[in-house]
């Protein structure tokens, strides 16, 4: 869903900062691809071998499974694009002897839904996608004959870990095949699932003051990483339609389509630019540029966890701080 950006993404200078941070610190939880994350005494029975997909879940993954769980993250430390991501034959190593499997699906990480067919057959699989229902949930609202939504009928965006809904469809369905698994520890895995929630609060408090505080209020996106959390918060996507159908197919935007995005920014159409920083090239650039010139804020998130980032709440937390300030919500 990166259109023309996605070729020059910024993983690789990421990846090799990463490396050398993790080095420094003896080594931390999802911190470089492989990773395995080293189990903390506490845990009455033996953990329990689980393997994610992509870092995006991992982490929390890792909260949910504390010390009864061993997780290796495949695609962990911003290290590649996982849309572009094709493994290599040692990657089918860690999936070996894996109770649980748990990927994002859809066309997003194909592979380790493969992996996992192959080289751990029996293990249980959350896939954050399917429990997303694709557009089954709401089919019924959708105008077929328009063909402007064809494209969002037939294919979910795949990047569900922005859609609340979703991250507690997946922690739960985590819980519950952990506790499956493992009897003897579903009272801690339980346990888990609520500290969880606990920890949750904040960003659940995020997001309800910016649907309280900046519902309607108007965005464009250079990519559609975000589109899903923006609809949770009742913003309304502005961006030019040619552009975004270009961008979601992988295309390059016309000129026309770029003019448009830039025509829009000039008429000060939109109250914020939602921008990934894990693309790079000319068109996102101008795109931004233009925002800045006529005095749009530029809200920044990312694809996968940032370097930095303690957890999947600290980095959505940070963003949807960020959008909230750029939107007047809160101050
Ligand atoms: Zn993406």
């Amino acid at each position: 869903m990166i259109g023309s950006t996605r070729k020059s993404r910024t993983f690789v200078g990421i990846a090799a900062s990463l490396s050398l941070m993790a080095a420094a610190c003896g080594g931390t939880e999802n911190s470089g691809a492989g990773d395995r994350t080293p189990a903390q005494g506490d845990c009455p029975v033996s953990p329990l071998d689980v393997v994610v997909s992509v870092d995006q879940w991992g982490d929390i993954v890792s909260q949910l499974g504390g010390a009864c769980t061993e997780v290796t993250t495949v695609l962990a430390g911003s290290s590649v694009d996982p849309h572009d991501f094709e493994p290599a034959p040692s990657d089918a190593v860690a999936f070996e002897g894996a109770q649980l499997v748990v990927v994002n699906g859809g066309h997003y990480d194909e592979w380790a839904t493969k992996l996992a067919e192959t080289s751990a057959p029996d293990a249980a699989v959350v896939n954050a996608v399917d429990l997303a229902g694709g557009h089954a949930d709401d089919h019924d609202d959708h105008d077929h004959d328009d063909p402007a939504h064809d494209d969002h009928d037939h294919s979910v965006n795949p990047h569900v870990w922005y859609r609340p809904d979703v991250v507690t469809a997946v922690a739960d369905a985590v819980t519950a095949k952990l506790s499956e698994l493992s009897a003897d520890s579903a009272g801690y895995f339980t346990e888990r699932r609520a500290e969880f929630a606990a920890s949750m609060q904040r960003y659940d408090d995020a997001v309800a003051a910016i649907r309280t505080g900046a519902a309607g209020k108007r965005y464009a996106a250079v990519e559609g990483v975000f589109d899903d959390m923006a609809a949770a918060l009742g913003l309304v996507n502005r961006t030019p339609q040619g552009y975004q159908v270009a961008s979601n197919n992988e295309g390059e935007p016309s000129p026309a389509d770029l003019d448009a995005f830039l025509t829009l920014l000039a008429d000060r159409g939109v109250d914020v630019l939602i921008y990934n920083v894990q693309t790079e090239g000319s068109v996102p650039e101008q795109i931004r540029a233009a925002a800045e010139q006529a005095g749009i804020p530029v809200v920044e998130v990312t694809e996968t966890l940032p370097p930095g980032a303690e957890s999947f709440q600290d980095w959505q937390v940070g963003q949807l701080d960020s959008l909230a300030r750029a939107l007047g919500v809160g101050a």
